[in-house]
Formats: C-alpha cells, structure tokens, sequence
C-alpha cells in the first residue's frame, strides 16, 4: 500500500522540525566545546528562538488534523511498521506538548536560567540558602506542570514520564528497594575489607596528549570513526549527534588522575553507539533516538563497566597502558590495575561513586524528589535530610552543602524525574548483558583479543536499530525477552564482580 498523501505531509513537516531540533543540538554542541565565552548571551537567544519555532511547528493544529486522518491508514498497518509507530509516536508527544501553555514552558525556561546561575554562585560559596528561593519557585512550577495531567496516582508519574515513558513510580520504588536490600550489606561487608583493592596506581601525572590517543585506541575497537564521529574535550562530558552520520562524544582529562577520561570516553562512546545504530528508515523523524534515558544509560553503563572495568578487556589493553604510561604502570601488575579501576569506595559526590556505591546516589534523589513533589519534605529542610540520609545510606559525613545537596545542577533546571534513569540503565544493563552472553558465550573471550563487533552488531540489531519506534517496556523485552526491569541480573554481577575482589 502506498502511503497516503497526508502520511507523506506528516513526513515532510517532521522532517523540517527534526532539522532544527539537530541545529540546535549542534548550537548547545558548539556552546560548551567551542563557543568563547562571550557568546553565552547571543547563543541563549539563538538557541530560543529555534526552539520555539521547532515547539510552534510540532503543536500547530495542522499536526494534530493529519494525525487524525492518518488513525484509519495506522489501523490498517502491522504495529510493528516504522509508519504505524512513528504516527503512534507522534501522537503521544503531540498530546502531551498541546496540554502544555506556551506561558508555562516560557516560565519555566526563565526561571531555569536564573535558578540556574543562582545554584553555580550558591555552590561555588557551598551556601544553600542562596538557591533556596529559586528551587522554592522551580518546585512550584513543576507542581503546575505536574497538575496539567491529572495523575491519577503518584504526581511522580508525570515527571518520570517525561524520560522514562509509562514507567510508574511505584514500580521504580520497588525495584530500587529490591537493589538497596541486596547492595547496602555488600557495601558494608566490603568496608570491613577495604586494603583488598585501591586506586592509588590511577593518581600521578598523565598528559593529556596520551590520554586522548588511548582513550580513542579504545573507542576505535568499540566502533568510532574518524568519517562518521568525533572526541573532544569538555567540562561536563555528554554525547550528542546532528544525524546517523554525525556522533560527537566528549570528554575530560585530568592530568594528575586517569579515571575520569578513561571510563567517561567508553561511557560517552556507549551513548554514541545507540544513536549511531537507529536504523536510516528512521532518520529525520522523532523516533530516530534511544527509546528511553533509561535504556540509554544501559547503553553507556554496559560499555564503560561491564566491557570496560572487566578483566578479559584489561587483558587486552592493559599491555598497550602500561606502553603509552609506562613510569606510572611498570611496576604495577594487571590484577593491581583491575582491583584499582574496581574500587569500591563510598563518597560524598554521585559523578564519582563506583559501580556499587552508585545505586544509592541514585536512590537518595528520587526519594528526595517524591518527598519535595509530595510536600512531605520542605525545600528548607533539604540540606538536613540529604545529610542524614548519606549518612544512613553511604556511612559518610556531608561536609558541606556544596559536597552534598548542592552538588548536581539537575534541580536548578527543573529537572526531576531525571536522575532514576541512572540507576534503572545500569540494572538494565546487566539484563542485556545476560542475553548478550547466553548467545554469544565466547564474548569475553573476543574481548581478550580486543574484539567488540559481535557485541556492537548484537546491541544494534536487538536495541540500537528499533530507535524510538517502542515504548520503553516493548523496547526492552526486545533485547531482553522481558517487559519487567529485573534487579538480579545486576546483584548477580556485583555480587560475583567484588566478591571475587574483595573476598566477601
Ligand atoms: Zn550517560
């Protein structure tokens, strides 16, 4: 059947605003690795005005006429077809974008801004009662956003749903409870055994220039190009992409610790990889991207930790890092090195927390957010709570307010709901790597040689390449054979991971 004349009009439209949605994403690109500072207030109009032509196209009626016309030719296709999910698709982002006041979402985008700047001086002075009153106004704001959709149960499902569609809050807290149960007696049995592992090998001085000519050694094996991406540095490391063609992932060195470009450039290189393997039929429309942050996460989480911090891998490179560093690495042997870059070691600040550690970072916000959400914890409060809670959860004492409840720049901007995304990727992650292994059981084994296509080829056929075509459940019981995030898949692996280090 040939597509419908309306079909091919939605196309078209969609087609125009995916443009100058990626022309804005190569505008935010180019604001944090290329753009002098004094830009910053030119770019912010430029970057507005794209987006509200982009908003004004999408949630025009006309939008909404052809989505109605096309419910009879979306009837007559097989569900799977990329015609039928890119008009299901659409209509649910159409419905959700329309119940939402141009007033509000320009509010919101003010007030961000402000309480943005508000959070970097309060942070960099470690003073919450600085960003107090504007968080006391961002929270306001998300309740009437919140209000615009009449949740019928938890006012946490509306702000979820906005990274992690049809996810209920309720199912999160439960599989976050099922995680804390198993992790919290692992992170204290390990602390009673701390000189197991340490990562004092990944302290010293490694310049720059070679930490970027390994970290690409790496990604060029994972799948990277020099045609199709590009590696650049930044101060908070992110990946984004103007097209199928076009992946731009980023990173940051420091010279007097190995860590941070290492693990951040395979975690960067992980989220290039998803977008990077959307299937063409895709490209130009609102389903060319990840199905969720969710499984996004899972995707940047399986490269950096379960290929990246694995011994098998370590096997392969750690002969080429102790070549391209070899003061600081001939003296240290290859189980030193994968006990360092295993450490578990709790500590005040999310973007630092080990695999195992991490979880409770995670943990903590999303209660917190529920709390702010639900009125049961008052934002003047949030210093108190945050610090009695790290230390209930983690054992550690929150120096000050910018170690602690300062520390992201999430809720400046609004954005709640985000941070469970997190901690659910990297439980997903252990799901897919689980049926990535039953079928290819020799994975580690092509590690060792330095080989990731199987894997690569694997993730694209299964995840990569459906997009945005699914919700995210269907998209994970695509790759997984199941509907439901399952937590042991990932107990097992910690389990098995730092019991085998630290003995416990
Ligand atoms: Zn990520």
């Amino acid at each position: 059947m040939t597509a419908p004349h309306d079909f091919v009009e939605l196309k078209k439209r969609l087609g125009a605003i995916h443009d100058l949605r990626m022309a804005n994403e190569l505008l935010s690109w180019d604001q944090v690795v290329m753009m002098p500072a004094g830009g910053a207030s030119s770019r912010a109009e430029q970057m507005a005005t794209l987006e509200t032509i982009a908003h004004e196209r999408f949630t025009s009626a006309e939008i909404g006429q052809l989505l109605d016309r096309l419910a009879a030719y979306e009837q007559s296709l097989p569900h799977e077809s990329d015609e039928a999910c890119l008009i299901r698709q659409t209509r649910v982002d159409y419905d959700k974008a329309r119940k939402v006041p141009t007033e509000l979402s320009a509010e919101m985008t003010r007030v961000s801004s402000l309480s943005r700047n508000a959070w970097a001086e309060a942070r960099a002075k470690s003073d919450f009662s600085m960003f107090e009153p504007h968080l006391v106004q961002m929270l306001d704001l998300k309740k009437r956003y919140v209000d615009l959709f009449q949740p019928t149960g938890d006012p946490y499902d509306v702000v979820l749903d906005d990274y992690e569609r049809a996810m209920p809050t309720a199912e999160v807290a439960a599989i976050f409870a099922e995680l804390k149960k198993a992790i919290v007696p692992l992170i204290a049995a390990i602390a009673e055994r701390k000189d197991r592992a340490g990562d004092a090998c990944l302290h010293g001085h490694f310049p720059k220039d070679a930490q970027r000519a390994f970290c690409l050694s790496i990604v060029k094996r994972f799948g990277f190009s020099d045609e199709q991406w590009r590696l650049d540095p930044t101060t908070h490391p992110f990946a984004t992409n103007t097209g199928l063609g076009d992946i731009r992932i980023t990173t940051r060195y420091y010279e007097d610790f190995l860590s941070p470009s290492l693990f951040g450039t395979m975690h960067e290189c992980g989220h290039g990889l998803y977008e990077h393997g959307v299937s063409p039929s895709l490209e130009r429309t609102p389903v060319c991207q990840g199905a969720s942050l969710g499984l996004h996460e899972s995707q940047s989480r399986l490269w950096e930790n379960i290929v990246g911090r694995s011994r098998p891998f370590w096997r392969c490179f750690y002969p080429q890092l102790q070549a391209a560093f070899p003061d600081q690495f001939r003296e240290v042997d290859l189980e030193t090195f994968y006990r360092a870059v295993n450490t578990v070691q709790p500590g005040f600040i999310r973007v630092e927390a080990d695999e195992l550690t991490y979880g409770l970072h995670v943990i903590l916000r999303f209660e917190l957010e529920r709390d702010m959400l639900a009125g049961r914890v008052q934002v003047k409060d949030l210093p108190r709570v945050w610090n009695e809670r790290m230390r209930e959860y983690l054992g550690v004492d929150v120096p000050n307010d910018a170690k602690g409840v300062l520390q992201d720049v999430h809720w400046s901007l609004g954005l709640f709901g985000y941070f469970p995304t997190y901690a659910l990727g990297t439980i997903i992650s252990a799901q897919i790597w689980e049926r990535a292994l039953a079928a290819m059981p020799d994975l580690p084994a092509q590690f060792e040689r330095g080989e990731f296509s199987a894997l690569r080829e694997w993730l694209r056929t299964n995840l990569h390449c459906h997009g945005r075509k699914f919700t995210p459940k269907e998209t994970l019981e695509k790759v997984t054979g199941s509907k439901t995030i399952d937590v042991g898949p990932f107990v097992a692996y910690v389990r098995g991971k730092f019991g085998d280090i630290y003995g416990v």
